[in-house]
């Protein structure tokens, strides 16, 4: 072996991209799905016999491989995915970037997929493909795949090296699980709306270097996560949708997950019935459901506004800035892993894995303290899970919070602190009124404000018989996330009556 392995290695999964005509020699024959051979005897400056290609005055190694059966990308399925992991991780070593040839109808949410199957990579795997065929004459196929080619080879070249699972389309490398197709039949056939792309191609190659992700501290060897589990769904919400069609749905035998598109901001219908049947969904069926926006840009925050704190309630988790693609794919990903917990799941779909969405959420989940679980006032309540530290053990969160290291490196953006499904104990309307503590549980009505314990005092006017409340708490947990002791959280009455809480947790976001 070479100092260091060079060359690209590109597979070959079908598309528009591969036709060829059938007589080479005869422009006016028609197109056929063309051999790997042809596709590379189509791309200026391959030198057949020594499996290599002129670029910017070097000789560049390429080699080739092809699914057994190259295919429509309308027909790839997850054994595709896991087959085109399987030969990267195959020839891994062999080789400084991979390009992989791809139809482009599905080409998002493979390039999703295979950013979270592939962990720990450290080299540039390349999607592409064309809006036309290789083989007619005004294609767009020869400038995409020598461009892959050319970053996927970028150490060999002296370019910045891109070690992601990456899309490169009509000049522009996108992240690609940040990947959508906006055209079906423009060469500007894609965008990643809620990104800057990761780099461009003009005269020179340039990359954006601030966006794209570092390698592994440590490179490590690539490691595949095999496992997929699809049964999941991607779901548009609609004005006037039925709530007994979703419930319909969601009898569906092993369905396990579902990205609920919604409207804007991560919103959706508030009406009784309809988020009845999404709490159906989460809560007897134990399904998974992550809520993305159908805008083509923009993100969910859910529960900021009234209409989306509802499916907060109901057991949805938000999805952020992430695309139905990524959240599609990440979903059959982290459900694959066959984690313990619907919870761990749910926690795990939080967090950013692979740069798809723009923030990590933490959720510090909280229990009645042993002390007291009798519902009544004041409510102490601690975390579920002893000493708090936050621990990220490659992409499973495992633990808790404690002002280590790992927590540190990361940039705390915001915290919540979310009460749902809140109601009174004797299920009546009225007043509400209560302080909240944290870490200090014995806290009292006296007990001061202006202490930094303090999160604040929620006053609320029952009008229906569940609610929330959501506390931005930023600026107290810039305090406690240090503190690495069990964190208790007080609710102290000022008057009014018991209250009963369904889920108390603290969302922490933070960035790399
Ligand atoms: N239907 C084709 C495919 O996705 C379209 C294309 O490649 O552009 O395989």
């Amino acid at each position: 072996m070479s100092a260091y392995a060079d060359g690209v290695l590109i597979i070959y999964t079908g598309g528009t991209i591969g036709s060829v005509h059938e007589d080479p020699k005869d422009p006016l024959s028609p197109l056929v799905p063309g051999s790997m051979d042809q596709i590379l005897e189509s791309l200026p400056g391959y030198l057949p016999r020594d499996k290599k290609i002129a670029l910017k005055g070097k000789l560049v190694r390429v080699e080739a491989i092809s699914l057994d059966e190259p295919i429509d990308s309308s027909n790839i399925e997850a054994k595709d995915w896991q087959e085109m992991a399987r030969l990267i991780k195959e020839h891994y070593d062999d080789y400084e970037g991979f390009v992989i040839l791809h139809g482009t109808d599905t080409m998002a949410y493979t390039s999703s997929c295979l950013a979270f199957m592939l962990e720990d990579l450290a080299k540039p795997v390349i999607v592409t493909g064309s809006q036309l065929p290789i083989g007619e004459t005004r294609s767009d196929a020869v400038q995409n795949v020598v461009t892959a080619i050319e970053f996927a080879v970028a150490r060999t070249l002296g370019h910045p090296i891109v070690p992601e699972v990456s899309v490169l389309f009509h000049n522009q490398l996108f992240r690609g699980c940040r990947l959508r197709k906006v055209s079906a039949s423009g060469y500007e056939g894609f965008s990643s709306p809620n990104l800057l792309h990761l780099g461009q191609a003009g005269e020179h190659i340039e990359v954006n270097s601030a966006v794209v992700r570092r390698p592994p501290e440590k490179p490590t060897r690539l490691n595949v996560a095999m496992e997929l589990d699809m049964d999941i769904m991607s779901l548009d919400i609609f004005p006037g949708m039925k709530p007994e069609v979703l419930r319909t749905l969601f009898d569906t035998p092993d369905l396990k997950g579902i990205v609920l598109k919604t409207f804007g901001t991560g919103n959706a219908p508030t009406t009784k019935e309809f988020l009845d049947a999404i709490e159906y969904g989460v809560r007897e069926k134990g399904l998974l459901m992550v809520n993305v926006t159908q805008c083509m840009q923009g993100e969910v925050e859910q529960g900021l506004y009234e209409v989306s704190a509802g499916l907060l309630t109901a057991g949805v988790i938000g999805g952020l800035d992430m695309t139905p693609e990524a959240a599609l794919t990440k979903m059959g990903t982290v459900l694959g892993k066959g984690l313990k917990s619907a919870r761990d799941v749910a926690d795990m779909m939080q967090l950013d894995l692979r740069g798809e969405q723009r923030a990590s959420i933490y959720n510090v989940h909280f229990r009645p303290a042993e002390a007291d679980t009798d519902n009544g006032w004041p409510v102490v309540l601690r975390d579920e899970d002893g000493p708090l530290t936050l621990e990220q053990d490659g992409d499973v969160f495992q633990g808790h919070l404690q002002g280590n290291a790992p927590y540190k490196e990361k940039r705390l953006i915001r915290a919540f602190l979310r009460l749902l499904g809140i109601k009174t104990s004797d299920g009546r309307r009225g007043r509400l009124d209560f302080k909240l503590y944290l870490d200090e549980p014995d806290a009292k009505e006296a007990t001061a404000e202006d202490i930094p314990t303090y999160l604040g005092t929620v006053s609320k006017r029952f009008t229906t018989d569940m609610d929330n409340v959501i506390l931005d708490i930023t600026h107290q947990a810039k305090q406690f996330i240090d503190m690495g002791h069990n964190l208790h959280l007080t609710l102290v009455p000022i008057g009014g009556r018991d209250v009963e809480i369904r889920d108390a947790h603290i969302a922490l976001m933070t960035q790399d």
